[in-house]
């Protein structure tokens, strides 16, 4: 396998191809294979720009259907029938039945661009400069998603200062010994605090890259009554939590609060190709024509899958509760029998957004080289990489979950050498 142009030529900021050294050929729902022949299983999904598995031969064929009839490819913001197509879905599947009156903009097809939006739109709507974010959140790599990204090795390499934000604490980062939200309260009230009243804060109901950490329902709700308390916007990052990760479309629906803003990207076009959302409610659209823009905002094949997907899986609620539930049942049910045989080891996520974190932060890297080894794609997530990430696509078929996890328990039980209880099945009975 000729690996020699990817190490000459492609700078040294890639990262993924050096963990897992291999050249891929093939991708079919949850496998991915190399040039090699060997098959991988695939347990990180893109990092959730794959949820529904590579080549979903639904969603292929409406994408082939499409480029072959000479229909516009790109459009900047132009009226196309498939942008139509995909903004009457979306309303109609996804807005409407949730009760949600939300402006929809495209924002440019990425994850971080969908964040640069929404925080320019809060500063202008609301006139303030000031962002709150939180420990450990991950919002991309463009300088305003950086000042609200914790990670300090990624903030670093903005090279200027990263200003007008400040981080408070997420949930449970004082492992509940002191009050949430007292501070924050505190500091809103006080006009000596000194901290500036925030246009917005940003918020991931889970926080993907920065450990899987799963804020609790409670904790998002207070969130959001103090915000509403104090007229500062919310924001949820919905890029990585988002289009059905956590086990429901949006991740903020069981919390039982409405974001005034919400970033929505990896997954919304459901074949992995770039397209973002900024959902904003109706009175906060105050943009101007044209003074938000960007050349890629029209991605047609993207409405084009975006629109068979919603209308594939989200068009009722059977996938959610069916396929959907039994799938995360299964992998939370392996989790916690895996955690349970190891000193220490604790489930973490929600969802099919799911985590084990181990005492020793040596050993998530090692599993996830292990399992590479075993033919399993897996991330590891955290600021020190602590924390064995498991991602697989929603659509991942019941014996190809625990084969997944298989990989996963044995690992886990040869590089801590502990006897690890995995039995398909049982977990699952008791998760249920
Ligand atoms: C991936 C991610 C982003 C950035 O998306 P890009 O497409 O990489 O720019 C932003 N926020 C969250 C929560 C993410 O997971």
């Amino acid at each position: 396998m000729d690996t020699t142009v990817f190490t000459t030529i492609e700078s040294e900021v890639r990262s993924y191809s050096r963990g897992w050294p291999t050249v891929f050929t093939q991708a079919k729902g949850a496998v991915q294979t190399a040039e090699d022949g060997t098959e991988y299983l695939d347990f990180f999904s893109g990092a959730g720009a794959l949820n529904y598995g590579h080549n979903h031969p639904l969603l292929q064929k409406a994408l082939v259907e499409y480029l072959t009839s000479d229909a516009p490819v790109h459009s900047l913001d132009m009226m196309t029938p498939a942008k139509r197509d995909f903004l009457q879905t979306f309303s109609d599947v996804i807005l409407k039945p949730r009760g949600l009156d939300y402006k929809v903009m495209f924002p440019g097809p990425t994850g971080t661009n969908t964040v640069e939006a929404a925080l320019k739109l809060a500063r202008k709507v609301t006139g303030r400069q000031h962002i709150l974010s939180f420990t450990n959140a991950f919002h991309g790599m463009t300088l305003g998603s950086l000042s609200v990204t914790g990670n300090s090795m990624k903030r670093k390499g903005a090279g200027i200062p990263l200003t007008n934000s400040s981080k408070i604490p997420y949930d449970d980062y004082f492992n509940g010994e002191t009050e949430d939200f007292m501070w924050l309260e505190r500091v809103l009230e006080d006009s000596g605090s000194g901290v500036d009243k925030p246009a917005a804060i940003i918020v991931e109901t889970v926080q993907g890259e920065g450990g899987v950490r799963a804020a609790r329902l409670e904790w998002l709700k207070q969130l959001s009554d103090l915000c509403g308390k104090h007229e500062i916007l919310l924001i949820v990052d919905d890029v990585q939590a988002g289009c059905g990760r956590t086990g429901s479309f949006f991740s903020f629906e069981e919390a039982g609060f409405t974001p005034d803003i919400v970033c929505v990207s990896k997954s919304i076009s459901g074949y992995g190709l770039p397209m973002a959302l900024t959902l904003f409610r109706s009175e906060l659209d105050v943009w101007e024509p044209g003074e938000h823009n960007g050349t890629f905002r029209g991605n047609n094949p993207a409405f084009v899958t975006a629109t068979a997907t919603l209308k594939e899986f989200w068009a009722d609620d059977s996938f959610q509760k069916g396929q959907l539930a039994e799938a995360i049942a299964t992998v939370h049910g392996a989790l916690e029998q895996i955690a349970a045989s190891v000193d220490g080891a604790s489930v973490r996520g929600r969802g099919l957004l799911a985590g084990l974190h181990f005492a020793d932060t040596e050993v998530a890297n090692k599993v996830a080289a292990e399992s590479f080894r075993n033919g399993l794609l897996v991330e590891t997530s955290g600021p020190d990489d602590e924390v064995l990430k498991l991602m697989p696509a929603l659509t991942t078929p019941k014996d190809q979950l625990e084969r997944g996890m298989g990989i996963i328990a044995a690992a886990v039980a040869k590089v801590t050498g502990t006897d690890v209880a995995y039995q398909p099945g049982a977990g699952a009975l008791a998760a249920a």
